[in-house]
């Protein structure tokens, strides 16, 4: 594929960025790479491992003359980083970002943008509990979907351009509003984190069972719910934060589901128990069959591409 950006600069430099990185070079689809993270120490193992074409020194130097800049870092940190780069991005430069959030994204950046650049806010859902430089790799966006969340007045030729970049880190592409993806992703991916931090720290409090035995003990569903609560929190605590309405929505109805459940364990109703795993059963299946996860059993060992 030929480059679709003639300077791609990347800012935060973990598993997302780097993986951007990888992928991006692997596709040919910028002639240079530039990155920056705020801290020495990821620019020098960025530096080290060498999947940038240029580590920068500073977020200014790093966005000047870039055609797309993407923000690679929490959503909590949106805002002031795009005021630290808003003066020195280039006429014409799309700006994005890969955050779970996507309303607050915009609140965030928009009253910092020049009329000069293009705002895109965009989401690969494609993540894994690793963090920092060293966890990325190319094939992490294959075969995951990116939702774009474009503005009304965005240029249509803006938005089809970093279309075309997500598809060549090897992405299906999808456009929704903001709105409409916070409610969506509050649904397959927030509440079920929060779930996951809640039951694995509920697990290692009952006094009736030692924490030696949670982890002696572990079976498949502790395990893997043990994966997910081992996600980057800083990341998290941003997520919950900035989606906040949506998360409390979703968990009101998940609450008064579980009520459902404990009810019908409690009367002993077999037959409502056995129809709701009936039905949640098809849910895994259409999931494996649509491609987005295997039906190999792993346990949480393997690389998981999920989140
Ligand atoms: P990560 O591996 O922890 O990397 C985060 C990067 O952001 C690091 O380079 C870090 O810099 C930088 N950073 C942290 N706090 C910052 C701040 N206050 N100001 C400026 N830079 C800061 O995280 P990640 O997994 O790549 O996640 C990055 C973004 O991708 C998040 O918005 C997240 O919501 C989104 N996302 C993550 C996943 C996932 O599964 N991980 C999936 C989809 C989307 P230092 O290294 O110098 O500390």
């Amino acid at each position: 594929m030929s480059a679709i950006f003639r300077r791609l600069t990347l800012i935060g430099l973990g598993l997302i960025g780097s993986s951007i990185a990888h992928a991006a070079r692997r596709g040919g689809l910028a002639d240079e790479i530039v990155g920056y993270a705020r801290s020495p120490e990821t620019r020098e193992t960025a530096a080290k491992l060498g999947f940038l074409d240029r580590v920068a020194d500073s977020p200014a130097e790093a966005v000047d003359g870039a055609d797309c800049v993407i923000l690679c870092i929490p959503v909590g940190a949106i805002g002031t980083v795009t005021e630290q780069i808003a003066g020195s991005l280039a006429s014409g430069a799309i700006l994005s970002d890969v955050g779970s959030v996507k309303s607050s994204v915009i609140e965030q950046a928009l009253p910092h943008m020049p009329d000069h650049a293009i705002l895109i806010p965009a989401h690969p859902i494609a993540g894994t509990e690793e963090s920092g430089p060293e966890s990325g790799f190319a094939e992490l966006f294959d075969g995951r979907w990116c939702i774009l969340t474009p503005l009304a007045d965005n240029d249509p030729a803006a938005v089809a351009r970093l279309r075309a970049f997500w598809e060549g880190l090897g992405s299906h592409v999808d456009t929704m509003d903001a709105a409409h993806h916070d409610r969506v992703l509050a649904v397959t991916s927030h509440v079920p984190h929060l779930i996951a931090y809640s039951i694995v720290g509920t697990a290692s409090d009952l006094e009736t069972v030692a924490e030696s035995e949670v982890v002696k003990y572990s079976a498949s569903g502790f395990r893997d719910f043990t994966r997910i609560a081992a996600s980057d929190p800083t990341m998290w605590r941003d997520v919950f934060l900035h989606n906040r309405e949506a998360t409390l929505e979703v968990l009101g109805r998940v609450t008064e589901d579980l009520f459902a459940l404990q009810r019908a364990i409690r009367w002993g109703d077999g037959d409502m128990l056995f129809e709701r795993f009936t039905e949640t059963r098809a849910i895994r299946r259409g999931i494996v069959e649509a491609g987005q996860d295997t039906a190999r059993p792993d346990f949480g060992r393997g690389k998981s591409t999920e989140s």
